[in-house]
């Protein structure tokens, strides 16, 4: 088989089959990045709250064990649309007790952190061949086989060709796969700030009238933030002078942990929506941000994506192991069927959400704050929204659940 992307979708997939395939399985994971920048940490200001089904799959290919000490569980959520210039900052809604059984708990990573423990295990892992820097650009699929072409000229030969290769994926608008979707006039400013107080594992999330500020908890006195603001302001703010930056962020930040101060550097993402219309095509699959893109708010788009990885890497090792074409239609329906509505669905909630949450209309206000506080007061709902973001609800593929295909 051959990956095209080496991002985190298409290292984790290369390293699911590398452990699970029959042997003599053999993968080419073919990224336009050097091997080493993966892991650099200079390189991604973002960290990633990990949900309890990606953990999941993370400590079945023995990588979780490597990532714990650095992550950060997170002990409960706290969400608010109060305005800024509130003396208090209320939270209309609460999740602490449901995350009091751990099996639900999502965990943050600082994106170095995980990316050099996949580059690691890649490195290692027999079952691989790794080519990058290197493209791919384009590919020829027959009924018996798929020829990759890459940019230095040469051909890769394999059964199924995967599409890794992010949200811009080549490989999808040669097979000629629209999506549907949207630029959202937001961006996401990503950054790490130090402050004084411990923040006890409690996420906050307030929705401000130009877009969700999250604070997430990394370890230590540390949070990762993500802050959407319209693109304009977003891009003045992004201007400032330090002493600027940190002004405005400390009127968003608030108080509540104590003295601020900027503990890493200051990142900017433009913010898509993104469905592709199909999954596969003749011997190509797309998984991660090929497949889709969504909104940050609610830190879902690699768990997607990972989601992704189990549902292909157990069809594809079933079908070997029958003894099947891993790059035939049946196969790749089976994956299809399997992951269409979940990544379309996900993308469509996190979209509603920002809608709903991003602007400052009074009658939409109170009513959204009513349906909060209504939430707030109805546990077994709380428990089936925690269970929907730990990635634990529908038919599973083997690896969430933690379980070997
Ligand atoms: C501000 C922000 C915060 C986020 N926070 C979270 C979070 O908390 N939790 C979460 O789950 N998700 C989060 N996400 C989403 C997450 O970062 C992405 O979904 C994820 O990184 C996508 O991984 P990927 O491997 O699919 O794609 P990418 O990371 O885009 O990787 C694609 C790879 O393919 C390579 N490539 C591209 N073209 C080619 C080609 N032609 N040939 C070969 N290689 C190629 C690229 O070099 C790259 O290495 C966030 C996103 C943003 C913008």
């Amino acid at each position: 088989m051959a990956i095209a992307g080496g991002g985190f979708a298409g290292r984790t997939l290369a390293l699911a089959l590398a452990k699970f395939a029959p042997q003599g399985f053999r993968i080419v994971l073919i990224d336009a990045e050097p091997a080493q920048a993966h892991g650099s940490v200079a390189g991604d200001a973002r960290a990633l709250a990990l949900s309890a089904a990606t953990k999941n799959l993370l400590s079945t290919l023995e990588l979780w064990q490597e990532l714990a000490p650095s992550a950060q569980a997170i002990e409960g959520i706290e969400i608010t649309d109060s305005g800024l210039n509130a003396a208090l900052r209320p939270h209309f809604l609460g999740f602490n007790a449901e995350f009091k059984n751990g099996a639900a708990k999502a965990h943050m990573v600082e994106h170095s952190a995980l990316s050099s423990v996949l580059a690691g295990a890649v490195a290692k892992a027999q079952a691989i061949e790794i080519l990058a820097p290197q493209t791919v650009a384009g590919y020829v699929a027959d009924a018996f086989t798929v020829a990759a072409k890459l940019g230095s000229g040469k051909t890769i030969e394999a059964s199924l060709l995967v599409a890794a290769d992010g949200k811009r994926s080549l490989l999808r608008e040669r097979a000629g796969i629209k999506c549907v979707g949207w630029s959202y006039p937001q961006m996401g400013i990503v950054t790490t700030v130090a402050h004084a107080r411990p923040h006890h594992g409690k996420a906050v999330q307030h929705f401000l009238p130009s877009g969700p500020f999250a604070i997430l908890p990394l370890k230590g006195n540390r949070s990762s933030v993500v802050w959407t603001e319209d693109k304009e302001r977003g891009e003045a703010i992004m201007a400032l002078d330090g002493t600027g930056f940190v002004a405005e962020l400390t009127t968003r930040f608030g108080h509540r942990l104590g003295e601020i101060a900027l503990a890493g550097p200051r990142q900017s993402f433009p913010l898509d929506m993104q469905i592709a219309r199909a999954l596969v095509a003749d011997r190509l699959a797309l998984i991660g941000d090929a497949a889709h893109v969504v909104h940050p708010l609610a830190g879902q788009g690699l768990n997607i994506g990972m989601r992704d990885v189990a549902a292909l890497a157990e069809t594809v090792i079933d079908a070997t192991r029958l003894g099947l074409d891993i790059g035939t239609l049946p196969s790749l329906e089976r994956y299809e069927r399997w992951r269409r509505f979940d990544s379309a669905f996900s993308a469509v909630v996190m979209d509603g959400l920002n809608r709903l949450f991003s602007n400052d209309n009074a009658p939409l206000r109170a009513l959204r704050d009513l349906a909060l506080g209504l939430v707030d007061r109805a546990p077994a709902l709380k428990r089936f929204l925690v269970s929907e973001a730990a990635g634990a609800t529908g038919t599973l593929p083997h690896l969430l659940k933690g379980e070997p295909i």
